[in-house]
This record gives structure tokens, C-alpha cells and sequence, in this order.
């Protein structure tokens, strides 16, 4: 037996709580992992509070990531023993995910778990801090470098703004954090954000091409942000979009695109390729203060989760949230 989150869904509704489940339910996979560690990350939210349709089959276990240990397993490439990680996938969404105590799943979908960090390390850094990774690689890859300006991060109160703020502050940028959250200034600065804006800036309709300020930037937020965003970056500029947080909207015109060369780069962590998501671990594990993530994560319990998930969509938890799913 082992505890997990279950959502649940019939003809009675939909239910969700801590259930003792048989190992019999697991699903089909040729991995078994006792899973020490997991999160609560947006898409979890989402999934737990049923607040968006994230959850595509019935009965559920949520949970896009987890970490631990394997205890069986029929994979060439992982044996009993392996310290794993395991991010996206469709894991939490159409396979029963790391919200719990065990979990079967596919081999390929797992990475060993890096030398640089513990279990509990790798899940304060979660699929958000991954994607954040991914898209600092992103702006690299196109070429945007420290000296052509300041870096902008959107959404930076929230887990993927956090870690994203800490990998461009240790790249060398200069990086600007918008938040509505203004108190958390000192937590901001502390991450590394040379400037700490209000996000009402960005949150309503704007000019097409405004004032050109930013050599690039990080955008987990979507809708009006993500416009505002695209129409004040420099000329030739990229845009990394990984999110929605404001919404799935983009109301922009083509005018940044054609007029300054804007890039918009598209973000993606679910089905990123295994070089990929090795390659976002390099640079985690290379730039990533664990002091870093101290500051970042704060600690729950798999029960804590449920409660959490409203308080996360509704803007009220800071940087990210570990889930000891033993406790
Ligand atoms: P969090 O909830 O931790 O952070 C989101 C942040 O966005 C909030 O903390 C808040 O920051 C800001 N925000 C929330 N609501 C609004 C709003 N209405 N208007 C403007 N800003 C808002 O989520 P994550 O960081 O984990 O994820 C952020 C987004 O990225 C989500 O949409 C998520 O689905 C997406 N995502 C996508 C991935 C991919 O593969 N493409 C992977 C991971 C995440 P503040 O308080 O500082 O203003």
C-alpha cells in the first residue's frame, strides 16, 4: 500500500483527497519508483483544484514531478538502487504522477538525478525551475549576451520567475523582476534582480512597439504581459514564453516582429527531448545556488496540497513549493 493525492471523478462529482492505495492500481510502466520528494507546481494547481481540464483520465494521482529511488524495474537503463528525477512527461495528467509515496512509469521518461543536488534540492528546482532553465537556454542559443542590456523576467514572485531570476543574475545579466507582489522586493533583490518593477505596467492593453528597453525576456505570464513584453524589447531582442499565469491570450500585433526582428521563442518542458532537459540540468547544477533555493522553496506535506493548490493559482505563494510525500 502507499499514500497518494487522488482525484477522483463520476457520475457523484469530483472528489479529492490522501488515499491508501493498493500497489495492484499502479499503472503500466517498466520503472517503480519509491518516490521521496515531489511538488506542487502551477499545472498541479490546476489539476488539483479542477480549475483547468489538466487532468485527462480518471482516477488521477497529480504530480508532473518527482524524485527518489528505484525499486524495480525492467529498463535497461535504470537499475534498483538508481537515484532518479522525473519532470513532465504527461505524468500527473494521463499517467498517475509524484503525488505519492510510489510510482510506475515509463523508463525513458526518467533522468538520473544530478550528483549537484539531493532529492529534495531537485524538487525545489521542479519542472518550473527546469523550464526556467530551458529558456535562459533558449536566450542563449539565440545569441543574447550581458552587454546588450538588461533582461527582463515576468511572473517573478512566482517558481519559474524565481530560479530564472538566479540563473540570468549568475550568467552576468542585469535582470529586471516585474512582480505584483512589491513586498517581496528584498526577496527579489536577494535572488539577484537588479530592479524590481510593479507588473501593473505590463498587465494592460499597450502601444504595439513601445519605448525598446529589454535585450530579452523571460515571460511565464502570457496575455497582455507577454504583449507589453514583445513591444518594449530591443531591437533584435528575444522573448522566451513559457506560461499562461495571466492568461492564454496573446492580444499583440506583428509590429515587434517585422519592425525590431523581435524573437519570439516558445518554451516547452513537457515533451523536451532528453539532451534538452540534460543540458537545463547542466546549467542548474553548474549555476544554481542551493542557498538559491533555500530562499525559493518552502516545505509541505502530500496532505498540505490540496489546501496549497488554491492559495498557489491565486497568486499567494512565493517562489516554490517541496511536497514530502513521506510525512
Ligand atoms: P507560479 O504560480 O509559481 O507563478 C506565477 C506567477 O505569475 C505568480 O507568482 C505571479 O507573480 C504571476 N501572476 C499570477 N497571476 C497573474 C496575473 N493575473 N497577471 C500577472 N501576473 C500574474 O507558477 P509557475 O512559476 O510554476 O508557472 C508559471 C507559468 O508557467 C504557469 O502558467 C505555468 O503553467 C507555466 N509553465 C509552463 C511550462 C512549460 O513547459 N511551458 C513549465 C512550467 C510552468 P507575481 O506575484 O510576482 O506577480
Amino acid at each position: 500500500m502507499f499514500s497518494a493525492v487522488l482525484i477522483e471523478k463520476d457520475e457523484a462529482g469530483r472528489r479529492v483527497g490522501v488515499a491508501a492505495l493498493d500497489d495492484g492500481l499502479l499503472p503500466d510502466g517498466d520503472v517503480t519508483v519509491e518516490v521521496e520528494y515531489s511538488t506542487l507546481n502551477y499545472k498541479d494547481a490546476l489539476a488539483i483544484t479542477g480549475a483547468s481540464p489538466v487532468v485527462r483520465k480518471f482516477p488521477m494521482v497529480p504530480g508532473i514531478d518527482l524524485a527518489g529511488t528505484v525499486s524495480a524495474s525492467s529498463h535497461p537503463g535504470h537499475k534498483p538502487g538508481d537515484r532518479v528525477l522525473l519532470n513532465g512527461w504527461g505524468v500527473g495528467e494521463t499517467h498517475w504522477g509524484g503525488l505519492a509515496q510510489r510510482a510506475r512509469v515509463n523508463g525513458d521518461w526518467l533522468i538520473p538525478l544530478p550528483e549537484a543536488f539531493t532529492a529534495r534540492q531537485a524538487m525545489a528546482i521542479g519542472t518550473a525551475g527546469y523550464t526556467a532553465s530551458l529558456c535562459v537556454d533558449a536566450l542563449l542559443a539565440h545569441g543574447t549576451r550581458p552587454d546588450q542590456g538588461e533582461v527582463l523576467v515576468t511572473g517573478a514572485g512566482g517558481g519559474v520567475g524565481g530560479v530564472a531570476i538566479a540563473l540570468l543574475a549568475k550568467a552576468g545579466f542585469d535582470v529586471a523582476a516585474s512582480t505584483g507582489r512589491r513586498a517581496e522586493a528584498a526577496y527579489l533583490h536577494g535572488l539577484g534582480a537588479t530592479t524590481v518593477l510593479d507588473r501593473a505596467a505590463l498587465t494592460e492593453p499597450g502601444k504595439p512597439l513601445q519605448k525598446e528597453r529589454w535585450a530579452a525576456v523571460i515571460d511565464s505570464v502570457g496575455s497582455h504581459t507577454l504583449a507589453n513584453a514583445c513591444a518594449q524589447t530591443r531591437y533584435g531582442g528575444a522573448v522566451a514564453a513559457c506560461g499562461l499565469a495571466q492568461g492564454m491570450d496573446f492580444p499583440a500585433s506583428v509590429a515587434p516582429f517585422i519592425l525590431r526582428g523581435v524573437s519570439l521563442l516558445g518554451v516547452d518542458s513537457v515533451m523536451a527531448p532528453r539532451e534538452r532537459r540534460l543540458a537545463a540540468y547542466d546549467r542548474l547544477s553548474r549555476d544554481l545556488d542551493p542557498a538559491a533555493l533555500d530562499a525559493i522553496a518552502q516545505e509541505i506535506t502530500l496532505a498540505d496540497a490540496i489546501e496549497a493548490s488554491s492559495r498557489l493559482l491565486d497568486g499567494k505563494i512565493r517562489g516554490r513549493v517541496i511536497v514530502n510525500v513521506n510525512r
